[in-house]
């Protein structure tokens, strides 16, 4: 009598014990951030990516996602990863000069990349860190570089040789582990799409295979994902589109200036130059004006358009150039490419990238108007239920925080 009496004493214990468990554990969102490097707002109906689209349908899609300026990789982002602008967070280029510094950094550069004093802002990794959620990075902008004395608790260097499909499935190995060691979000990076859209163009038969392959690929991704009982939630971003180029509105850099001279990092799609006085900038400043033949705008610093938050910091020079697509700025010497970015994405919406998201904190079939990547910070931080302090950051909370389901 006495052992069926505990028997019933056990079972209630256990009986009140479970719904309270299982609300901790249905609180305990986790994050798959992907990022498809390159991959235009039009590719997935254009190409017929139909993992993407289904993810899209069933879930959440954005007409467009509006990159920052400039719609280079290493800006987009960061800005991801801190919700603000360049202008802002530092890395205001892929390349670029620190007058405080007096350094170049680059992407190539592997000192630099992997140097926190590089980057400013908190990284949704780091936010997480601070309030004990664990976090892993299969590539990331940032996440290569201790900043602030934190990193991701699980990270890799940058390997572009690494497989996708390793990448995916240390993603899913990562979500197997303990619960006191699994990390609640969790980034993954490719660059092929970006790859070939360079290469071959936008409009190619090579980048129609690029999105085909990764689609497939994140086919199985989200399959296996749908079998881990957990409340998941992924989060396809890109970092920028895609614009075609023409070969006949090449603008040769060595027409214009100088550049072994001067402290700049021309790129093909803008070039920030430094001046050491006025009246160097002022001359400067009117030689480039001169040029102009419509093919691109000259700008003092200060006066670069307010949208493009591309003034406020040393590391922009004292002269902006910002190219007129189609025109784009090449060294004569340069070999053909066939596509490429970092236009003002305000301007030209062949620089839209795609946020398409699904998951157990999220509403379902929703369909949003295009919006600046600045804000997916605040959604990442409202699922992981991550405190803020949204005066500290370019994103706003309202933005986004209506694709939130009310109880998850
Ligand atoms: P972009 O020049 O803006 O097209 O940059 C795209 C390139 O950045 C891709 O070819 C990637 O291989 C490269 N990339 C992406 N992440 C990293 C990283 N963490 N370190 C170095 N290179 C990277
Ligand atoms: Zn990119
Ligand atoms: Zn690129």
């Amino acid at each position: 009598m006495k052992s069926i009496f505990t028997f019933f004493i056990i079972i209630f214990l256990l009986s009140s014990c479970s719904p309270n468990d299982k609300k901790e554990e249905k609180q305990e969102q986790y994050v798959i951030l992907i990022s498809l490097d390159g991959f235009s707002h039009e590719y997935a109906k254009k190409y017929n990516a139909t993992n993407l689209l289904t993810l899209a349908k069933e879930g959440i899609e954005a007409k467009a996602l509006i990159p920052p300026y400039p719609s280079k990789t290493f800006p987009s982002h960061y800005t991801i990863a801190t919700g603000l602008y360049p202008e802002h967070h530092g890395i205001v280029g892929n390349n670029f000069y620190d007058p405080n510094f007096e350094e170049y950094y680059s992407t190539s550069n592997r000192n630099t990349v992997e140097d926190g004093k590089w980057y400013g802002g908190t990284p949704i990794w780091c936010l997480a860190k601070n309030y004990n959620v664990r976090s892993a990075t299969y590539f990331w902008i940032g996440s290569e570089a201790e900043i602030n004395g934190c990193r991701p608790n699980f990270y890799n260097n940058y390997d572009k040789t690494v497989s996708i499909k390793e990448r995916m499935d240390k993603a899913i190995e990562w979500l197997q582990l303990p619960k006191n060691e699994r990390p609640q979000l969790i980034s993954l990076y490719f660059s092929l799409v970006d790859d070939s859209g360079h290469k071959f163009g936008p409009n190619s038969k090579e980048t129609e295979e690029s999105v085909k392959q990764i689609d497939i690929a994140l086919g199985d991704l989200f399959s296996e994902l749908d079998s881990i009982d957990l409340p998941i939630n992924i989060i396809v971003v890109s970092d920028h589109g895609m614009y075609p180029l023409d070969q006949s509105k090449k603008v040769f850099l060595e027409d214009l200036l100088d550049w072994s001279k001067l402290d700049a990092n021309p790129t093909d799609a803008f070039a920030t130059i430094y001046t050491s006085s006025s009246t160097e900038r002022d001359s400067l400043f009117t030689i480039l004006k001169n040029k102009e033949e419509g093919r691109y705008i000259t700008y003092k610093k200060s006066e670069v358009p307010k949208n493009l938050h591309y003034s406020n910091n040393d590391r922009i020079g004292d002269i902006v150039l910002i190219a007129n697509a189609p025109h784009f700025f090449i060294k004569k010497s340069k070999k053909d490419y066939w596509g490429t970015h970092g236009f003002d994405p305000y301007k030209y919406s062949e620089m839209h990238g795609i946020f398409y998201a699904k998951g157990s904190a999220l509403k379902q079939n929703q369909q949003i108007p295009a919006f600046e990547s600045i804000h997916i910070y605040l959604l990442i931080a409202e699922i992981l239920q991550l405190p803020y302090d949204s005066s500290k950051i370019d994103g706003k909370p309202h933005v986004l925080k209506h694709l939130l389901k009310d109880q998850f």
